[in-house]
């Protein structure tokens, strides 16, 4: 690479003028950077020529699989389509080209869009109001739980260090309860699969700061205990935390304010569809009922004497970067105006109808650990048949040969098999009975030629990984690439 060139490195800054920057200009009327701010050695880039690059890349992306080319029943996940026009918004140059820290005097239509999504969050949720700077549901959890020690500070409560989490929880649960520097109390689950109240009252006293909850819960099933839990919860004067990954089977039937939860967090990237997977990117919002509102974050938009302003006074703690992720804001704004008020009730109707189809379809080939009805997804303890040893990874890895991403695995932890199947209300009856039949031919393999099924994936680019391996000892460099191929 020629350094002369590179190190000389030209930004394109078309709009920077407008905005007020004031770099220096070179010979082609480009901005610089200043000479004192360039590198002096060349940067080590790997080197091949743009064909190469372009075929890399296509090719990987066309090794990706996404919801966009096929259906991705990955439970606890809400894998739902982004629809197009999300993206055409997303895009407008108008939102694309504002910077953080302009006027709020010139970007009003864009607060307006902040505040507005704040204020729908608010309705649909029943919390009294939103923050939407947390950048993650995980995010949105540390930030609840921040504000939760937050308001047992004002009180001058300060012996309240213990967070109580179900046992079927997502691990980010009792990860944000650790990061707060709280401590994790687990709470059993019932046979059914819900919180177990008794078990739950023996672990509530005066050191809790918060109970966590999910709803549907991570095995898809509805808490119908929650009125009672939440009383519990309340009278030894500890908050209840909604984890909200879960609000879609719920959209527009029943609000977590209604159900006595204080404190919650929205996962946009999942219930008002972002594409997300992979790491990102995403949004974790985190609404508050009525009388907790001082202890959100700032900034946040507010709407004064006709005006949309950018309130920057935090009473406690501030989480993130700027006004968060606005594109994905935008993502989940077009997203409830696009549906509207009657079509959103449909969503949760149309998730738990499509769960309920699968479940009921293969239980008598796929062993059902949870009888009844479930909401927007349940869990298959793997094959109903064990004798054959083809166990739940091999199953999901031959889906894979068929065209379908797997559903989540080995989660939640209450079953040795499981397999969480979560299809979403997007999905048309076609692709859910496409995926039966081939969930039902898999078991079928798993009896006839089982070591196909124990082999498996044997179309995909690659075969099986060691992904214990890959998550302990990921290579993350390109260095490192090159020196292990060595
Ligand atoms: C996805 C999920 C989370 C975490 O959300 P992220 O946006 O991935 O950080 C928390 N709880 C549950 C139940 C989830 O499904």
């Amino acid at each position: 690479m020629n350094n002369k060139l590179y190190g000389n490195l030209i930004f394109e800054l078309s709009h920077s003028g407008r905005r007020g920057y004031s770099l220096p200009k070179n010979r082609f009327g480009h901005h610089e950077i200043p000479v004192e701010m360039r590198r002096e050695n060349d940067a080590e880039l790997p080197e091949c020529d743009e064909m190469t690059v372009v075929r890399h890349y296509t090719n990987h992306s066309e090794n990706n699989f996404g919801v966009n080319n096929g259906f991705y029943p990955l439970g606890s996940c809400t894998m739902k389509y982004n629809p197009t026009i999300n993206e055409e918004i997303a895009a407008m140059p108008d939102f694309q080209e504002l910077h953080p820290l302009q006027p709020s005097d010139t970007c009003q239509g864009a607060l307006e869009v902040y505040y507005d999504l704040q204020q729908s969050l608010a309705e649909l949720t029943g919390m009294s109001e939103f923050t939407l700077n947390p950048c993650a549901g995980a995010h949105g959890e540390l930030t609840g739980l921040m504000i939760i020690r937050s308001y047992h500070q004002s009180r001058h409560d300060d012996k309240r260090i213990k967070v109580i989490v179900p046992d079927s929880a997502h691990g980010t649960n009792p990860a944000s309860a650790a990061v707060c520097g709280l401590e994790v109390v687990e709470v059993k689950s019932t046979p059914e699969g819900i919180v177990d109240v008794e078990d739950l009252k023996g672990l509530l006293d005066d050191s809790v700061a918060a109970m966590m909850m999910t709803n549907p819960n991570t095995l898809g099933l509805f808490e119908k205990e929650i009125p009672e839990i939440a009383r519990l919860v309340h009278a030894c004067g500890a908050l209840m935390y909604y984890d909200g990954a879960n609000l879609n089977p719920m959209l527009g039937e029943c609000r977590p304010g209604d159900m006595g939860f204080d404190v919650m967090h929205v996962n946009l990237h999942k219930t008002f569809s972002t594409p997300h997977g992979g790491g990102g990117p995403g949004s974790g919002p985190v609404g508050v009922r009525k009388g907790l509102e001082e202890f959100l974050p700032s900034p946040r938009v507010i709407h004064e004497n006709g005006k949309y302003e950018i309130d920057r006074k935090a009473k406690g703690i501030s989480v993130g970067a700027f006004l968060g992720n606005f594109a994905v804001i935008l993502r989940a704004y077009a997203y409830i105006l696009s549906l509207g008020k009657e079509n959103i009730k449909m969503v949760g109707p149309l998730a738990t109808l499509n769960a309920n189809y699968i479940k009921e379809c293969l239980k008598d080939v796929y062993e059902l650990p949870i009888q009844g009805l479930c909401k927007h997804e349940f869990v298959f303890n793997g094959l109903k048949d064990k004798s054959t040893g083809v166990t739940t990874m091999d199953v999901a890895k031959r889906l894979l040969d068929y065209g379908y991403h797997a559903p989540t695995i080995y989660f939640p932890l209450l079953f040795h098999e499981a397999m969480m199947i979560e299809p979403t209300e997007n999905e048309s009856k076609d692709t859910i009975d496409g995926f039966i039949d081939v969930l039902r031919k898999i078991a079928n393999e798993a009896l006839e030629t089982p070591d196909v099924v124990k082999t498996a994936p044997h179309n995909t680019p690659i075969t099986r990984v060691d992904d214990v391996l890959a998550a302990k000892h990921p290579i993350v460099t390109y260095k490192q690439m090159i020196n292990d191929n060595d």
